[in-house]
């Protein structure tokens, strides 16, 4: 712990902490990391004042909650009100993410329950609406139609606005979650027991539909013919399951068999991320082909993790691959395939913007790289992601729990 002289006020928890710098910058302000509460933060912009500003997904604050108006002065708290949530259904405390003061606008909260994007109900006072990536509710649950009252209970609310079905992802006959009310499109859920999104099917009152960003499927998989029969595609699903239990002899089992489509990894310099998912438990490799938009329990090859995989790296449309051959920035066509180097390198660009210690390099070199097992190079490459993802990972993660550690720190 350094002492108190290089602490700074920190604008997201308003606690005198730590400000660990993640990024250093020569033209823009560095970027640090509160200690504390894990949120991004930079120096206030207003000479002479040392404090710290918040930084944002997008966008970073130029002065700190002192010089912006948000508090009157250090060691106060902007106030937290308690209200409606209409994500959880909760009477709770919603902790201020963004203050916008120009007219029309909404402030931005999250609340401390649930952890989700919340802002106060355009028609009436007493609760929050669901907030979304791209657009937020005008109106809370209530408002809106979904409950006619809060004082059910969260729990009964919950089931009450779920949706039970068949679901096109895992073949779960389970209940959906309501993500998203609409008036003249469908309803958008998720599903409880895979979490990949869902929506009534138009053709059937049992099924829902997959979806994903950019787009929703019509129809369930049993009306689209994905899906012979629910109840026998469930029933394989559990023979599979149940024949190939994951255990770490399993895995190794797995790691260590040869097959046409390990051979196929190789040569395009994907073996890593391919024998990465023969590794997983058949229920990771679904979740991250869902994530890439489709289903390997609906597949035909579903039970061998060789050809799972390969599918998941491969699949022209839709597979890791293909994903990163469209990413913006490779708009010129490419002769090859990208490689497992690429890959990481042109993700790591578009999700992080600088990649330390790493080039840029031709095809010819980097799947050199890849098809050598003695070099080290991509699994520090692999190390550098997983340090820039978990710090990610965690200033999210931790950000409900800590609120709450807060509160009960405050009230003792
Ligand atoms: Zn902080
Ligand atoms: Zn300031
Ligand atoms: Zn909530
Ligand atoms: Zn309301
Ligand atoms: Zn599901
Ligand atoms: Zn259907």
């Amino acid at each position: 712990m350094g002492t108190r002289a290089n602490r700074q006020y920190c604008s997201w928890c308003f606690k005198k902490t730590k400000h660990e710098k993640i990024q250093q910058n020569y033209v823009r302000r560095n970027v640090y990391q509160c200690s504390k509460c894990l949120e991004r933060t930079l120096h206030c912009r207003v000479p002479g004042c040392d404090e710290m500003a918040r930084g944002h997904d997008i966008y970073d604050d130029e002065r700190c909650a002192y010089h912006s108006g948000l508090i009157e002065s250090w060691g106060q708290r902007p106030p937290q009100p308690s209200r409606w949530c209409s994500w959880c259904f909760e009477r709770t405390d919603h902790r201020l993410r963004e203050d916008n003061s120009l007219p029309g606008r909404r402030n931005v909260y999250e609340c401390t329950k649930c952890a989700r994007r919340t802002l106060p109900c355009r028609s009436c006072s007493s609760a929050h609406t669901r907030g979304h990536p791209t657009y937020d509710d005008e109106k809370c649950a209530k408002c809106d139609g979904t409950i006619d009252s809060w004082s059910r209970g969260a729990e009964k609310l919950q089931q009450k606005v779920a949706r039970k079905g068949w679901c096109s992802w895992c073949l779960e006959n389970g209940p959906h979650l309501l993500e998203q009310k609409n008036s003249i499109r469908r309803d958008i859920y998720h599903c409880d027991f895979c979490l990949g999104r869902t929506l009534p099917c138009m053709s059937c009152d049992t099924g829902m539909t997959r979806g994903g960003p950019g787009w929703d499927d019509n129809r369930c998989g049993e009306c689209s013919g994905d899906v012979d029969d629910w109840k026998k595609a469930h029933q394989h699903r559990e023979e599979v399951l149940v024949k190939t239990p994951w255990s770490v002899d399993v895995a190794r089992e797995q790691l260590e068999r040869n097959s046409r489509f390990r051979s196929k990894a190789l040569e395009a310099g994907m073996i890593r991320p391919f024998l990465y998912l023969v590794s997983m438990d058949p229920f990771m490799r679904q979740q991250t082909a869902t994530q890439l938009g489709w289903s390997i329990f609906t597949q035909d090859y579903f039970g061998d993790p060789h050809a799972e995989a390969w599918d998941i790296i491969n699949s022209n449309i839709k597979g890791i691959q293909a994903r990163t051959n469209n990413a913006p920035e490779t708009l010129i066509p490419i002769a090859n395939n990208c490689n497992w180097y690429e890959t990481l390198y042109r993700t790591g660009k578009e999700a992080f913007h600088e990649i330390d210690g790493f080039e840029k390099l031709s095809f010819s070199k980097s799947i050199a790289i890849c098809k050598q097992s003695s070099d080290k190079t991509l699994s520090k490459f692999e190390d550098w992601h997983t340090l820039q993802i978990g710090r990610l990972q965690a200033a999210h993660m931790a950000k409900a729990g800590i609120a709450q550690v807060d509160e009960l720190m405050e009230s003792e």
